[in-house]
């Protein structure tokens, strides 16, 4: 059954972020023509801090907030690297690692800097994504994707963001920077996520109906 016509929001201002996972979730069949909206449509809803102590937290924080005020259905996620030697650090931290929010280049090499030292069998490392539903009267979903992998000492590749130059998947030749944006979706924490999500989602949207 279709829920082309339903609306979701999105729980996000990146843009980006709305074309890759209007990409993604697209690919569900019912949910080809879903109206997914980001927050930049819409402007009475605030910033909402990402006060929560792990991925998951976050990410229902924010489908909760937003389908609170909005009464829509609402999908949100949050994402980062844990690094093995860093006892799972930046984890919630990656956008501000260095302590500007959303500064790559600065994030990625105070990176580089702390695991100068580290040998490269202690160099794992895995991106995480969590990725919460909401739709209000019918319940909510929370999953999660993770790509592994090791971290290597200098850039490679020019693709991709954040710290995808030196991130290398397991059983790969190349960064995730060195990647397409459609060969890092078939594998990404981001992609393994919102894939689960999304029949997840159409359950609920076709629930409400
Ligand atoms: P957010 O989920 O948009 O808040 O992303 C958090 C931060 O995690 C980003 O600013 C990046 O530093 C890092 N990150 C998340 N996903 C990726 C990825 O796919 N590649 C590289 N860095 C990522």
């Amino acid at each position: 059954m279709s829920v082309s016509r339903l609306r979701v929001v999105l729980a996000t201002r990146n843009e980006g972020k709305v074309s890759e996972l209007r990409r993604i979730l697209a690919a569900e069949p019912g949910l080809e023509e879903i109206g997914l909206i980001g927050l930049d449509s819409l402007p009475q809803i605030a910033e909402i801090a990402e006060t929560g102590a792990t991925f998951a937290d976050n990410a229902l924080l924010k489908a909760r907030t937003v389908a609170d005020r909005t009464g829509w259905p609402t999908v949100a996620d949050d994402s980062g690297l844990t690094v093995d030697v860093l006892a799972g650090m930046p984890g919630v931290f990656s956008a501000r690692w260095s302590g500007r929010h959303g500064d790559d280049a600065a994030n990625l090499d105070l990176l580089i800097g702390q695991l100068s030292d580290v040998p490269g069998r202690r160099r794992g490392a895995a991106f995480v994504c969590a990725a919460a539903a909401v739709v209000p009267g019918v319940g909510e979903k929370l999953v999660e994707g993770r790509l592994t992998g090791t971290l290597l000492r200098e850039r490679r590749g020019s693709g991709g963001f954040g710290y995808d130059p030196i991130f290398l998947p397991r059983g790969e030749t190349r960064t995730t920077a060195e990647m397409s944006p459609a060969e890092k979706d078939a594998v990404s924490h981001r992609g393994q996520a919102f894939r689960t999500l999304a029949p997840l989602l159409r359950a609920m949207l076709v629930a409400r109906r």
